[in-house]
């Protein structure tokens, strides 16, 4: 018989009661180190006073109007992402694959409202997530999340990740954008270096051609700055945001040029939910913490931290692990043995992992995690990966 939830999880046998910043509380008692986040989501850690402030006030005030109306948090949390990023407009949605579903939307409609209706495809690369809307899967065009799901959505062109030839030959008079995450995330953690995302930009450039950031895992802080590209040093045209931006709260957002976002006029696009007063609310109070220069320092000093500890992990277990990857507190493990076989041996030494493709183990902890925190995580770590080592 079905499971009363749609069986399409392979969930682990633990059940989590209670968060404390990096810490999750099982059913019986257990206190596991979380260095998953919810997958990049906690940004903040669990139960964080100041977003547990924001949302209790908010929800004892009001809870939804619909954008029938003026949402003043909406207004608010827009404000700070213009004023701290490249964009100078944002759309609110209540999850990635939905600020999918409108990059895809606003590149498209950006080229037919230029007299260019013919400028639909979207170049996409190998190990690339957006998501499970019908847009999203179709941009990624793995046959694992598309297989037997019917026509695609037309007008993707898939590449491998870091072909440069294959990418200036697939550019055409039909390509209206690129779209590609700054680090991969369930990809297996695989960075695009700052040369990449810079020549990637000349090309768009040169081309006349938009290109779509998905910073969906690796934005809000996540790298050590508040954006990733902000280390390539160059601006998306439109940027994919959700999972940290709302700490834990259904958040998403699609940021923009004012250029990019013209074709979007009243009635082209919207969203019952999308930044409602309470997601809003919450996303203020993350970006008011995140998007602070002193904060984002404390990520990085504590990413190097992480780093070095982590090196000398791989140098003591050879025979399970081969490297370390990644941007900020955005890092994989490379792993020797099947990723789940260290999840799960984490999962029995206490700590959180998540695994991701590419035989690499992510590391997400909240960014509010301690230097304590990071030693004892790194020694439960060491205790998962020399329960794996062959006898
Ligand atoms: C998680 C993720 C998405 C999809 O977000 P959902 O909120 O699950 O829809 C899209 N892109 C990237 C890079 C992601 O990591």
């Amino acid at each position: 018989m079905i499971s009363s939830v749609l069986p399409t999880y392979n969930r682990a046998p633990l059940s989590f009661v209670k968060g404390e910043g990096t810490w999750l509380i099982e059913a019986d008692g257990r206190r596991f180190l979380d260095l998953g986040a919810g997958i990049a989501v906690n940004a903040l850690g669990h139960a964080h006073p100041g977003l547990t402030e924001a949302l209790t006030a908010q929800a004892g005030a009001l809870w939804h109007t619909s954008n029938l109306y003026q949402i003043p948090q909406q207004q608010a949390l827009a404000d700070k992402l213009v004023e701290a990023t490249f964009a100078d407009t944002v759309f609110f949605t209540n999850s990635g694959t939905e600020s999918c579903e409108l990059a895809v939307k606003m590149a498209r409609k950006y080229f037919y409202d230029k007299g260019q209706p013919e400028r639909v495809e979207i170049i996409t690369f190998d190990g690339s997530f957006h998501g499970r809307s019908s847009a999203g899967i179709a941009a990624a065009g793995s046959e694992k999340m598309t297989k037997g799901f019917g026509p695609l959505l037309p007008g993707f062109v898939h590449l491998a990740f870091g072909n440069h030839d294959a990418l200036r030959a697939a550019i055409t008079d039909r390509t209206c954008a690129v779209l590609v995450e700054p680090v991969q995330g369930e990809g297996g953690i695989r960075p695009l270096p700052d040369a990449c995302l810079k020549g990637l930009r000349d090309l768009c450039d040169e081309h006349g051609i938009l290109m779509i950031l998905d910073e969906v895992q690796c934005g809000v802080g996540r790298t050590g700055k508040l954006f990733a590209h902000e280390w390539a040093g160059v601006t998306p045209d439109i940027m994919m945001v959700a999972k940290g931006i709302g700490g834990g709260f259904p958040l998403g957002a699609v940021l923009a040029t004012e250029d990019a976002a013209s074709g979007m006029t009243a009635g082209t696009h919207g969203s019952t939910y999308g930044g409602n007063p309470l997601g809003c609310a919450v996303g203020c109070a993350v970006m008011d913490i995140v998007a602070d220069p002193g904060f984002l320092a404390e990520v990085n000093r504590k990413a190097g931290l992480l780093r070095q500890k982590l090196e000398g992990l791989v140098a003591s277990h050879p025979d399970v692990l081969e490297g370390v990857r990644g941007s900020g507190l955005m890092l994989g493990l490379k792993c020797k043995v099947a990723p789940a076989d260290l999840v799960a041996a984490g999962y029995t030494a206490e700590v959180i992992t998540v695994p991701a493709g590419d035989n690499v183990v992510r590391l997400l902890p909240p960014l509010t995690i301690t230097d304590d925190e990071i030693a004892e995580a790194v020694s439960r770590l060491d205790r998962a990966a020399g329960s794996l080592a062959p006898s």
